[in-house]
């Protein structure tokens, strides 16, 4: 008997409540009136009159042991129930916390439609350095050795000499035509020539003061598509079809004879103004018209430069500024709002 007690002692001891349930659990095994304790008081009166006096000193103090440990798990139990009890009640009237999702830059939106447009009639997408040599970005492209565009006002040399004037031909691309070179240039000879369809999205610099109208930086897209009988006509159905799809329905379309060193002809392509819908404001300079891009067909100096037949091939090209096509989509009369990272003008853009 004595050893059933040693147990129960070592039980009681190493005991861990930490639930009401577990709580029950202890008091139905040592305090209730079912319980093992009480259980071996019964047992007591068949233990020897010699030892009883004994035993029933060491059956004592196990009671009081239990009864002990029962009251400060009870207290803990309670504590811990109280502290829950306490807690903030959750108030269902306030506002939830808003959930805020990021938005797509308007440069990337237009980016990804004007993409989008011409990927299904057949154009891939290309791209190359930012930073260039003279050659892919002027040379090849029929700019004269004195052209105003190679200026160091207007470009951005990547190495100067000490008298400012440029020691070397690295430059960051003022357009995305080096790409246009590019491509033409890996066509390789003697093996079949594989037609070039193709957009260049990407960024370009130019040597501006930050303002409204201008930046140092911004977005172009050009395209180019070089195969045996591509004609004017092309280059009128390709846009065509761009402006149908980029703007509002009936939108209308002109073609303005230009000059660019590297096409002829070349046109530059005025739509009818999305703003005020033809009729004349501060965005068209009330002419009614705004241009978006310029275009031509390759010339056939450009494409003997980079290794082609300009006999057998020809081609047309066209590009444009996708901060350009934003500020016709979306009226954004800022360029610098574009790269100022003001969450206000981004908001706006939510969920296109
Ligand atoms: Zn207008």
């Amino acid at each position: 008997m004595l050893d059933k007690v040693k147990d129960l002692y070592q039980e009681i001891d190493h005991y861990i409540v930490s639930s009401p349930e577990q709580l029950e659990q202890f008091r139905m095994r040592f305090i209730s009136r079912k319980g093992v304790i009480t259980e071996l008081f019964e047992h007591l009166k068949t233990v020897p009159q010699a030892d009883r006096r004994a035993v029933g000193q060491e059956l004592n103090g196990l009671k009081n042991l239990a009864q002990e440990r029962f009251d400060s798990f009870s207290q803990l139990i309670d504590e811990q129930r109280s502290a829950a009890n306490n807690a903030p009640p959750v108030d269902l009237t306030l506002p939830t916390i808003p959930n805020l999702t990021g938005t797509q830059h308007p440069l990337t939106l237009v980016r990804q439609r004007i993409i989008q447009i011409f990927e299904r009639i057949g154009f891939n997408v290309a791209d190359g350095p930012e930073i260039e040599t003279d050659w892919y970005n002027f040379g090849a492209l029929n700019f004269p050795d004195n052209h105003p565009a190679r200026d160091m006002q207007d470009t951005f040399f990547i190495e100067k000499s000490e008298n400012g004037s440029p020691s070397s031909d690295v430059l960051l691309r003022t357009h995305t035509s080096n790409v246009q070179i590019r491509l033409m240039e890996r066509q390789k000879p003697g093996t079949a020539f594989q037609p070039i369809r193709s957009i260049m999205p990407g960024r370009v610099y130019r040597n501006e003061t930050i303002s409204a109208r201008a930046h140092c930086m911004f977005h172009q897209v050009e395209g180019i598509y070089i195969d045996r009988n591509v004609g004017f006509k092309d280059l009128k159905d390709t846009l065509y079809h761009f402006v149908k799809e980029m703007f509002e329905p009936g939108t209308q379309i002109r073609f303005r004879p230009s000059y660019f060193p590297f096409t002829e002809p070349s046109a530059e392509i005025d739509i009818s103004c999305q703003i005020c819908g033809g009729k004349g404001c501060n965005i068209c300079k009330h002419s009614g018209w705004v241009e978006i891009a310029g275009s031509g067909m390759v010339d056939p100096q450009v494409i003997a430069n980079c290794g082609i037949d300009p006999e057998e091939y020809t081609g047309f090209a066209f590009g444009m500024g996708i901060e350009r096509i934003t500020q016709l989509k979306y009226v954004v009369n800022d360029l610098r709002l574009y790269t100022e990272n003001d969450v206000r003008f981004l908001r706006q853009f939510e969920g296109l």
